[in-house]
């Protein structure tokens, strides 16, 4: 740009001194000049404005500083529950601590593998449900991830209606982070939606890499499913889009909807644990994902004997299979007992499940134990189909 600007002022010195000369010897030449002149200076602007301007803000506005990563983590027992560390440079952001206390074991060491300074810039729990903050709780008082981790900022749920014993005590031990943390904060979701009281909307995590908290009306309005409360968030880098929605159900998925843009993503989580009530068609039809992954243990009878309801369902495999086949579950029930209803272990299914974002915006998926899609898992093979017309 500087070597235009000094072409351009060269080229007005020798318009002005044309100009000059131009004047003294006619003054009908001197018009012509000056008519010149003026489109002389109306294409250079032009040609400033399209090609030098207009470019470097393009450029300027997609500038990425580095790779993101989405790791939904296994939590060391066949319960489904959820627990998402999402980490760009050392900035990270956890969002959720499921399904028991126990977890804490599993999850603390986990999470210090890849935080490796000891502090989490950004806590967000979607709901007071046990399979989303037990962890963040531990059994002993001292494992659990408040007591392990420097939580900067935690954003909460904004309504409840349980009063668990867990809860209370999640809720304690969240306060007594934020009191004894030095510059530690604590917000709800509809303090963050309304920028209130030094929350925000949004928060920069690094050049070109942000997360918004989403607007949905259980925020404000009562339901009386708990799952309805979760806190909805999306990340965003560069040009791509990462979706997270706890357990919210079909109410409140219609109310994400009607109340954000929601664009398109190239990562979902299965709402709440690929339930056959969450991730309905109103919210797939919206953001029509590229990658869906699945926090449970598939095929575990913890809250159905129903074959088809367990976790991940046929009728959400059945909706999502229209947008992508890439679907990919943390988990997997062991010795099911289908005459009984009962399973007598666990294991991986993917395992934990990386997802990755290069600066250039390239995603790619992992899994620790395997990066075989669900359709081509033997689980799926012997307990659930894959729609005519998916994917
Ligand atoms: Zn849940």
């Amino acid at each position: 740009m500087a070597k235009n600007s000094k072409a351009g002022k060269k080229l007005a010195k020798k318009a002005e001194k044309a100009a000059k000369t131009a004047a003294k010897k006619s003054p009908k030449k001197f018009l012509i000049t000056v008519a010149v002149i003026l489109i002389l200076a109306l294409v250079a602007g032009a040609f400033w404005y399209f090609f030098v301007y207009k470019k470097e803000k393009k450029e300027g506005g997609t500038v990425v500083s580095g790779e993101l990563t989405v790791r939904f983590l296994e939590l060391g027992n066949g319960n489904a529950g959820d627990c998402v560390l999402i980490k760009t440079g050392d900035t990270e952001v956890l969002i959720d601590a499921g399904s028991k206390r126990g977890s804490a074991q599993t999850l603390v060491p986990a999470i210090k593998e890849y935080c490796t300074d000891g502090v989490l810039e950004y806590v967000i729990a979607t709901h007071a449900h046990e399979d989303h903050i037990a962890a963040f709780v531990g059994n002993s008082g001292s494992d659990g991830i408040f007591a392990n981790f420097q939580c900067k900022t935690i954003i909460d749920y904004a309504k409840k209606n349980t009063s668990s014993k867990i809860s209370q005590d999640y809720e304690r031990l969240r306060d007594e982070e934020v009191s004894t943390t030095e510059g530690a904060a604590h917000y709800t979701a509809l303090q963050c939606w309304n920028n209130a009281d030094g929350a925000q909307r949004s928060y920069e995590l690094a050049e070109g890499i942000s997360f918004e908290i989403l607007y949905q009306k259980f925020y404000e309005n009562s339901s009386s499913d708990e799952n309805n409360y979760s806190v909805c968030t999306l990340f965003t880098q560069g040009e791509n889009h990462f979706l997270f929605t706890g357990d919210l159900e079909k109410e409140g998925e219609e109310s994400l909807v009607q109340s954000n843009d929601l664009p398109h993503v190239k990562l979902f989580k299965a709402g709440h644990h690929g339930s056959k009530t969450s991730s309905n068609d109103v919210l797939l039809s919206k953001i029509t994902p590229e990658i869906v992954c699945v926090c449970c243990c598939a095929g575990s009878y913890e809250y159905t004997e129903i074959e088809e309801n367990t976790f991940p369902t046929q009728a959400m495999i059945d909706r999502v299979a229209k947008y992508t086949k890439n679907i990919y579950v943390t988990t997997l029930a062991t010795g099911i007992d289908k005459a009984n209803k009962k399973t007598s272990g666990f294991t991986s299914m993917n395992g934990t499940i990386t997802v990755t974002s290069s600066a250039e915006g390239v995603v790619t998926v992992h899994g620790n134990a395997n990066d075989t899609v669900l359709k081509d898992t033997e689980w799926f093979k012997e307990n659930r189909t894959w729609p005519a017309g998916g994917q």
